[in-house]
């Protein structure tokens, strides 16, 4: 009779939290220089994916800053551009983690980003000359929002490479929720980000990458949040037998130098986890988490080039290193 009423209950449970495993849809796209992966559960699910890739394309011919007909290139060029909600709404967001972060995200780090090669990938280390010139450019304290409206100083030049993904992961979730989809998980580049729990009821088990290799290290168990991973292994380039990442620190101009591997956030805002995992990565392991006591809106995991893994409080139910990460050291921070 026991086991009835469990086996009842578990089945409930499993309507309630998801749709059968047998209506899964999934979608793969090219965009914003990644493969995404989109998957939506339930009879919803397959317009509402078709939707989802228009919205990422139509987010992305905003926003690129390599699409000469994007609105961040127009800005960059000088014009003044009525900007359309979508961009507004991502500069008020990331200018703000800009602000929380006291410059490690900086979003006006154009001009820098484009002296190292990196959007067109003829990759070079700048003249330390000229890379100081060019950071006289980089300050998104100068940069002022207002309506719909942004004043950009003369010379200077906007990224939002290191946001767009998770505001796209964002808008999808919004947009599944709008279409009736209650159980879905993204993949944008690295950008994971899940609605609802698994199919089965239980959290979405999220695999982090290994640095090192190809495989994971460690495994995160979420509902309804974003889990984002910024890294040097994603992007980066040899020269000298020296290794240049594309996440650069703003103070100097130099790929950040902070004795981390990787930097994952996961947080219910796809936007601030992407925002703050590029930015823990220039801040290193100390900032990283005063920046979490002063806030209560995510949680990290650090992977350290000493083989230390530092997670968060907030994650460590359901957190496991598994094969390459069990020979890492596991450190958990608490409030
Ligand atoms: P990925 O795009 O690989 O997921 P990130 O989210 O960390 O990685 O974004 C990195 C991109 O953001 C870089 O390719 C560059 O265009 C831009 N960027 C690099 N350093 C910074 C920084 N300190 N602040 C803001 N944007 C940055
Ligand atoms: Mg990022």
């Amino acid at each position: 009779m026991k086991h009835l009423t469990l086996a009842a209950l578990g089945l409930a449970l499993l309507l309630a939290s998801c749709a059968p495993a047998a209506q899964k849809h999934t979608a793969t796209l090219l965009a914003m220089d990644t493969v995404m992966e989109l998957t939506a559960y339930g009879p919803e699910g397959e317009g509402a994916l078709d939707e989802a890739q228009a919205l990422i394309q139509e987010l992305e011919g905003l926003m690129s800053a390599t699409d000469p007909d994007s609105q961040i290139t127009a800005l960059n060029q000088g014009q003044t551009v009525t900007l359309s909600p979508p961009v507004r709404e991502l500069l008020a967001q990331a200018l703000e983690l800009c602000g929380a972060t006291d410059g490690a995200l900086d979003i006006t780090i154009y001009p820098v980003v484009r002296a190292w090669g990196f959007p067109n990938e003829q990759y070079q280390v700048p003249d330390p000359t000229a890379l100081a010139q060019l950071l006289e450019r980089v300050d998104y304290a100068q940069v002022t929002l207002s309506g719909d409206a942004l004043t950009l100083p003369e010379g200077m030049e906007l990224d939002l490479g290191a946001v767009a993904k998770g505001y796209a992961g964002d808008r999808v979730m919004e947009l599944f929720h709008q279409a009736g989809v209650t159980c879905a998980y993204i993949n944008l580049g690295g950008n994971v980000q899940t609605l609802g729990a698994s199919p089965d009821g239980d959290p979405w088990r999220i695999g982090i990458q290994d640095p090192e290799g190809s495989s994971y290290l460690a495994v995160v168990e979420v509902t309804d949040q974003a889990v984002v991973t910024s890294g040097m292994y994603q992007r980066y380039f040899e020269q000298d037998g020296v290794r240049y990442g594309h996440i650069l620190d703003p103070d100097t101009g130099y790929p950040a130098d902070s004795a981390l591997s990787s930097v994952t956030i996961v947080s219910p805002s796809g936007t601030l986890a992407d925002g703050l995992s590029t930015a823990l990565f220039v801040l290193g392991r100390e900032g990283a988490e005063a920046l979490w006591r002063s806030r209560d809106d995510f949680d990290f995991v650090l992977v350290g080039q000493d083989g230390t893994v530092t997670i968060s409080e907030g994650i460590e139910d359901g957190f496991s290193l598994q094969g390459a990460g069990t020979d890492y050291a596991l450190e958990v921070v608490r409030r």
